[in-house]
């Protein structure tokens, strides 16, 4: 087959990289150098060149969206869907590997994953078991430590004997622990990675089999893999060595989350003979943004090294607003997101990134006023809503009657006055009887072990499900959803919540019925619809919020924004504290992670970077006063121009064009006068600050509540 397409648009060292013969390769080298286009044409090198079965091979990344990518890429060069090939993130590939061979895992065939709120939960219920105050014990504290040990692959019986009573406390809730998740048939995210090392690893069989199955096995992001997905890999590739290892140091980001950089460094003594490839220029971005973003890096002191170049056009500057605040830092990005759209460009290319997810929801409300589509990567998502995950729990409980958390959650939602006594009897049956909660709430209905009330309420929720079960189970996934969110009851009892979240909540749920239409099942073959759809909900945790189709502006973490590239980008928030985050502050090593992370933001930027921050932002409550980020500092100052607000080029209010104060010489502004908002109706001024352009008032409406706006956006009429 002619293969010489794939190599038209690669360089000499990445042909070589792409074609390199069996054995170890690792592939290191700086943001945008295309790493990732060696993967994905190496594997298309070896599907069409080589003729390797799809099937043989085995490609890893971090998120979703990546693997999303990486996975069109491919079909796209070999122009046909690789169906059999698994690709996919750490967890994905686990989660597959474990459904199916969960005998030979020691699970139930329809486990169920706990997200990270569903953890809390358990470790909350372990902890009152143990008679352990949650004041002392703080669940995220314990959460911390299970998950820390289960990074490194330590189990309870790994660890090493302790004599201080805190530790000794420790180990044994984390024993509880694992003692409850196996009785529920749970697993967290951590343990869909340790379980399925260990399942390759103490299965002989199984793990020849999938050894002689992968014939290649190959990373992206390999600077992220943590202890245990280090294991995972080498377990797959130690038989015929055919590894490739595609990253760089200087995007590690997960440290915090146990990631190991030195498996880098590892590398190359685990695999003796691995080959590497370095590769130095970039293709993404401006020489602009590269060299602001290669000046930033500098400043770490523990890095590999290496310089990027490019041969692309300078481009313009990189773009700095100070913003008077967080609402005023999203109005102006906002604009400038409009009129880049306005010069014809898909509001795909841009992306708005920040530090913390919260950061997001200021974005959104603009957005949304605005009328622009958008879509939220990360964050409280769409299958993290609570409404959501109650349907789902009613749908698990379809699948598995003996899912407890599924039982804990919607028993008594909507409200069915099954009360707090009655579910403790349960629960303490549920113990001592060593059975699942359903099936200890039918032994006590019909053993008489709850009051007469207590029994009916528990009885008609049991047959409420077992009659949904009936009922639905020849429909379609997606009809089935809609019969289970209407007949449960959830539909009515978020129509009494009244006002709009009550409704937004009701959208969610026929949201729900539009996601279960859409789902793809031909990925997990072999496995019940409803069980893979529940575990898809799990785990891509709501990535398909937005339209698929819908051209819409991007808004992410830093974190999820890894691997990806954008014409645009706003790197937003950029204050000590914010970013770098405060945690980080104390901490050499944290402060170093922070600033690989500034680094990973400003290299998505291929045509133009915006980096702005607010000089007050309102965070958990309370107005902070903040400083512009060091990172910020560390831009060379001839790379930057600083911007101003298209405030400043449209006609002033005029209570601003003459520059008084809002909170003296405006007889129009006073506290207490009565004022008129478009959208929030009337209200009383409580409260004015700040000088011309950043003058903020906060206003009391009758309807909408408390709230701070800038003056010279919020159209206020006085009546
Ligand atoms: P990151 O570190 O951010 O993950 P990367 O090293 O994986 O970046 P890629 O995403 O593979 O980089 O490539 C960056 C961009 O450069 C992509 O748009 C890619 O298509 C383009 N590119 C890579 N190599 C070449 C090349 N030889 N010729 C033209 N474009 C290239
Ligand atoms: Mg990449």
């Amino acid at each position: 087959m002619d293969v010489s397409h794939l190599f038209n648009e690669l360089n000499e060292t990445q042909r070589e990289a792409v074609s390199a013969g069996p054995g170890p390769l690792l592939v290191l080298a700086g943001a945008g150098s295309g790493k990732t286009r060696v993967l994905t044409h190496r594997v298309a090198w070896l599907v069409q060149a080589l003729s390797v079965s799809p099937l043989s091979i085995l490609a890893v990344t971090f998120t979703n969206k990546a693997a999303n990518e990486m996975r069109g890429r491919i079909e796209q060069m070999l122009g046909y869907p690789v169906r059999g090939m698994w690709m996919g993130t750490f967890h994905g590939l686990s989660h597959r590997l474990l459904r199916t061979h969960w005998q030979e895992a020691g699970l139930k065939q329809s486990f169920d994953i706990l997200d990270s709120d569903d953890q809390l939960r358990v470790i909350r219920r372990v902890l009152k078991d143990l008679d352990l105050d949650e004041g002392y014990w703080p669940p995220r504290q314990v959460q911390w430590f299970i998950n820390g040990h289960k990074e490194e692959g330590r189990r309870t019986e790994h660890l090493p004997q302790q004599h201080d009573v805190q530790q000794v406390q420790m180990q044994r809730v984390y024993k509880a622990y694992e003692e409850a998740c196996r009785r529920f048939g749970v697993v967290d995210f951590g343990e869909l990675l340790l379980r399925a090392f260990e399942l390759l690893q103490n299965h002989e069989p199984l793990r020849e089999h999938y050894q002689r199955r992968f014939q290649h096995v190959l990373v992206d992001e390999f600077q992220d893999t943590n202890s245990i997905q280090y294991r995972w890999l080498n377990v797959l590739a130690e038989a015929h060595n055919n590894i490739v290892a595609v990253g760089d140091d200087d995007q590690s980001i997960y440290g915090w989350r146990g990631a190991r950089v030195e498996n880098i460094l590892r590398f190359e003594s685990d695999y003796p003979g691995t080959r590497v490839v370095r590769l130095e220029q970039n293709y993404r971005s401006t020489s602009m943004i590269l060299n602001a973003a290669n000046a930033v890096i500098d400043h770490n002191q523990s890095r590999l090294g290496k310089k990027l170049w490019t041969d692309g056009e300078a481009g313009e500057k990189i773009k700095l607003y100070t913003a008077f605040n967080e609402v005023d830092e999203a109005r102006f990005v906002v604009d400038r997101a409009q009129a880049w759209v306005g010069t014809g460009q898909p509001r795909q290319s841009i992306a708005i990134l920040y530090r913390s997810n919260a950061q997001s929801r200021v974005f959104e409300e603009i957005l949304l006023d605005m009328g622009i589509p958008y879509r939220v990567y990360g964050g409280l998502r769409f299958f993290e809503r609570s409404e959501i995950k109650d349907a789902l729990a009613y749908l698990r409980l379809l699948a598995d009657r003996e899912s407890d958390p599924a039982f804990e959650r919607v028993v008594n939602v909507p409200s069915r006055g099954i009360g707090n006594r009655t579910l403790d009897a349960i629960r303490g049956h549920a113990r001592h009887s060593e059975q699942s909660l359903w099936a200890a709430g039918l032994s006590l209905c019909t053993g008489g072990g709850l009051s007469a009330r207590a029994t009916t309420a528990v009885t008609q929720f049991m047959q409420l499900i077992d009659e949904l079960d009936r009922k639905s189970a020849h429909l379609s996934l997606s009809e089935r959803t809609n019969v289970v969110i209407r007949r449960s009851g959830l539909i009515e009892h978020f129509r009494k919540e009244k006002g709009e979240k009550g409704e937004a909540r009701i959208e969610n749920l026929e949201e729900l019925v539009n996601a279960a239409g859409n789902f793809n099942h031909d990925a997990d073959e072999g496995v019940d619809e409803l069980l893979s759809f529940l575990s898809h909900a799990a785990l891509e945790a709501g990535e398909g919020q937005a339209e698929d189709w819908e051209d819409c502006v991007q808004l992410m973490s830093l974190h999820s924004a890894k691997g990806l590239e954008f014409p645009l980008v706003f790197l937003c928030g950029l204050e000590e504290g914010l970013f770098p985050h405060q945690r980080s502050l104390q901490e050499p090593g944290r402060l170093e992670e922070e600033r690989r992370l500034c680094y990973v933001g400003m290299t998505r930027a291929m045509r133009s970077l915006y980096v702005t921050y607010a000089e007050s932002r309102r965070l958990h409550g309370r107005d902070l006063y903040t400083s512009p980020s060091r990172f910020l500092r560390e831009i060379p100052s001839e790379l930057v121009e600083e911007v101003r607000s298209a405030v400043l080029t449209r006609p002033l209010p005029a209570m601003l064009a003459n520059q008084s104060p809002v909170g003296s010489g405006s007889a129009a502004m006073k506290l207490g006068a009565r004022v008129r908002h478009a959208k929030f109706g009337d209200g009383m001024v409580l409260n004015l600050e700040g000088q011309g352009g950043h003058a903020r008032v906060q206003v009391n409406f009758e309807r909408a509540g408390s709230k701070w706006l800038v003056l010279a956006y919020a159209n206020l009429e006085t009546i």
